[in-house]
């Protein structure tokens, strides 16, 4: 593979400051699409500021779409990335939605494993930290008709990440909105596009304003149901019974939310995928059934959640810090890390 080299390196950041995606390590894999070529020219460059023509249409009309995956360091020194062929698969999936050519997946793979090794040095090692992944694929035809583009770009970026949120495992305070909606059966919330969030935005802020840290997504036809939060699914355990809103074609399919189901179910914990209305959380909070409440997703991983607000009404899981949440927490990202055996073959291990 290609790779076009830099003359300095950049300083690697503090691992004690690292936040959420605010550093970039220093190269990244590009690939481009046009209708003559197909998906060609796949190579490592520096990751530096991309000339691109602003009539594109991922400017104007957001045909772009992405995904978010974790390498982590192994204690034998290789680099594990978790559950990557999920990945892949919904990134094509997002793409045929959004009338986005699917990438190759063995040459996407192959840019990853390659970027990885190149950037080994980026990965950071203190628990709770990782090496996050975008790759993301976007419109780059310059037309400004509304149509899908003939020319495209995908890349990847790398970014040593902390926490998402303050810190690991603090619960967060959700507003279950019941105006404003993120996603409808039908429409793109099971893909992950970019205008899914670029609309949530407004939501998001008016809740922080309000004292809350994010938005607890409703059913658009009814707002009435609990969808998912801004990046992540959300269950809650109701007595001994873990609930999370079915996938009812609004709902982006967790890989996290998959692997916890399957976690908790192979460990005899009942798990319960079906629609769960905001008057079933209150009522289960009022007679001490809501156990716990917790997000889950790549970037932050288990979020225990301390509050829900619906209609004027604020109600407390029972632990909030839950011992599911805890669980879980603990299980995925020890087998991520490679201290607990990887019994399911979740980890894609690079040498
Ligand atoms: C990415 C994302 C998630 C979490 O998915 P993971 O595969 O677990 O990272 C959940 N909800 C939304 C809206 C997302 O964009």
């Amino acid at each position: 593979m290609e790779i076009q080299r830099r003359k300095i390196l950049k300083e690697k950041p503090n691992a004690a400051e690292l936040g959420f995606g605010k550093y970039f390590t220093d190269y990244m894999f590009t690939m481009r699409y046009d209708a003559s070529h197909g998906w060609h020219a796949g190579r490592i460059v520096p990751n530096e500021p991309y000339a691109l023509d602003l009539a594109s249409s991922v400017l104007h009309y957001g045909q772009g779409v992405f995904e978010g995956m974790k390498a982590f360091p192994r204690p034998d020194g290789q680099i594990s990335v978790f559950r990557p062929d999920m990945n892949w698969a919904r990134l094509c999936r997002s793409a045929e939605r959004l009338c986005i050519p699917p990438v190759p997946v063995e040459a996407a793979e192959e840019g990853l494993e390659e970027l990885l090794r190149l950037e080994r040095d980026w990965i950071p090692a203190r628990e709770g930290t990782a090496l996050y992944i975008r790759p993301a694929i976007v419109a780059t035809g310059a037309r400004l008709g509304v149509h899908a583009s003939d020319e495209y770009l995908f890349f990847i970026l790398l970014s040593p990440v902390g926490s998402y949120f303050s810190g690991t495992l603090e619960p967060v305070r959700l507003l279950a909105e019941d105006f404003y909606v993120r996603a409808s059966v039908g429409g793109t919330g099971e893909a992950k596009c970019l205008g899914n969030y670029a609309s949530s935005l407004f939501a998001a802020e008016a809740a922080q304003r309000a004292g809350y840290d994010q938005v607890l997504w409703l059913d658009a036809n009814e707002r009435k149901y609990a969808e998912e939060v801004g990046s992540m699914n959300i269950f809650f355990r109701l007595g001994d019974t873990v609930v999370t809103p079915a996938l009812d074609g609004a709902i982006l399919a967790g890989i996290t939310r998959a692997s916890c189901i399957e976690l908790l179910r192979a460990n005899g914990c009942p798990v319960e995928e079906r629609r769960i209305g905001m008057d079933e959380i209150l009522e289960s909070a009022e007679r001490g059934r809501l156990k716990e409440a917790f997000g889950t997703g790549t970037a932050a991983v288990i979020t225990p959640v301390g509050s829900v607000t619906y209609g004027g009404k604020t109600v407390r899981p029972e632990q909030p810090v839950g011992e599911v949440s805890r669980f879980l927490y603990r299980t995925l990202t020890s087998i991520q890390r490679g201290t607990l055996p990887d019994e399911r073959n979740w980890n894609k291990i690079i040498k």
